[in-house]
């Protein structure tokens, strides 16, 4: 995606996400009042307690093709299991109990706090744009990581392992930046 393509589409971008949380503001749950039991092992708590979850019967997904993004048409069909919009993710009512999937989207939520807003959109964009979605490399990182909490029973810091992850891929992971204002 060009620069200027990216710059045309990123407010529309941003002001679906907003739009779309705030529709669904009195739906979202702390994902803490979940009570999954191994979570806590992996996030601290006030990320379990700041986060967001709402499950939804579909997931909605922002409207690329309408904004002039055709080509990210089949990632915007895609029947999601979860999608994560900055602290807020919705999940797909028969995966809302499904611990290794809020994992996942947890993986997201620290990104998009990682890179803020517009890196976060640049960077999800620019991956799906090249490999596709499951080897986008925000992708390919929570994947890893739900790998590993799904295969070891060794609880680890996910913000860490994020943090390490995220220099790797951008040389920039090392300091968390301020969330921009939603
Ligand atoms: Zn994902």
């Amino acid at each position: 995606m060009t620069e200027q393509g990216f710059r045309a589409a990123y407010p529309l971008i941003v002001g679906w996400i907003k739009k779309t949380l705030v529709e669904h503001a009195a739906a979202a749950r702390p994902v803490a009042s979940f009570g999954f039991n191994r979570l806590p092992d992996y996030y601290v708590a006030q990320l379990l307690a700041s986060s967001k979850a709402v499950v939804v019967s579909r997931v909605p997904m922002p409207p690329l093709s309408a904004m002039g993004l055709d080509r990210f048409r089949d990632f915007e069909q895609m029947n999601a299991g979860g999608m994560t919009f900055f602290d807020t993710y919705f999940v797909r009512a028969d995966h809302a109990r499904d611990e290794s999937l809020h994992f996942h989207e947890l993986v997201h939520v620290i990104q998009w706090r990682l890179l803020g807003l517009e890196r976060f959109l640049a960077c999800y964009a620019d991956g799906l744009e090249r490999f596709g979605y499951r080897r986008s490399p925000l992708e390919v990182m929570a994947f890893r990581l739900q790998g590993r909490f799904q295969r070891e029973a060794q609880p680890f810091s996910v913000d860490a392992a994020c943090q390490k992850l995220m220099r790797e891929l951008t040389g920039h992971g090392d300091k968390t930046v301020a969330p921009d204002p939603i």
